[in-house]
């Protein structure tokens, strides 16, 4: 049940033998087809500390300030999506996730955690997380600096959650020395 959240309908929350807890294609889906539109509490990052713990994980940054939590004490199917360091989906502003390949029937829907998550801003809070996703190109260790990988910029180029994206240009600009 999704409350707060949309999940497209061809996509369900299921357990798989190899990642638990997932979010699957249920249909084919196409590029750039919206798969999610999350939803929930906005949250100074601090504020995470306030939920509880087994919630706390539900969280997805939306700023150097700012996360959105969840809005009840009870995960939505929305929060189920797995990080993988080589993902089908990606971001679309920031809490639209959107296919970033065609995706078959059966696949499960990731995204890299790397494409939302970046250094907090008067905040204490640090994301590091360990990976094990199995893909070719896996960097064992997501950290909050991962947006800063040139091949990270160029994969998910338009993918990352849009104020990423725009640190991201903004970091070119200055080392290209500006447009003019
Ligand atoms: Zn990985």
């Amino acid at each position: 049940m999704n409350t707060n959240s949309w999940l497209n309908p061809n996509l369900e929350n299921r357990n798989s033998d190899t990642q638990g807890w997932g979010i699957f294609a249920k249909a084919d889906i196409r590029k750039d087809e919206r798969l999610a539109i999350f939803g929930g509490k906005i949250m100074l990052i601090d504020e995470m500390y306030q939920i509880p713990e087994n919630m706390q994980r539900y969280t997805m940054q939306l700023e150097e300030r700012f996360v959105l939590g969840p809005a009840s004490t009870i995960p939505e199917d929305t929060d189920f999506f797995n990080h993988s360091c080589d993902p089908n989906s990606g971001f679309r502003g920031q809490v639209f996730l959107v296919a970033m390949r065609d995706i078959r029937a059966g696949e499960e829907i990731t995204f890299d955690y790397g494409m939302t998550v970046s250094v907090s801003v008067q905040s204490d809070m640090i994301f590091e997380m360990d990976c094990a996703c199995g893909s070719h190109c896996c960097r064992k260790t997501i950290t909050e600096q991962d947006w800063m990988l040139p091949e990270l910029q160029v994969r998910y180029k338009g993918y990352f959650s849009q104020y990423i994206q725009d640190k991201i240009e903004k970091l070119n600009e200055n080392s290209f020395g500006g447009a003019d």
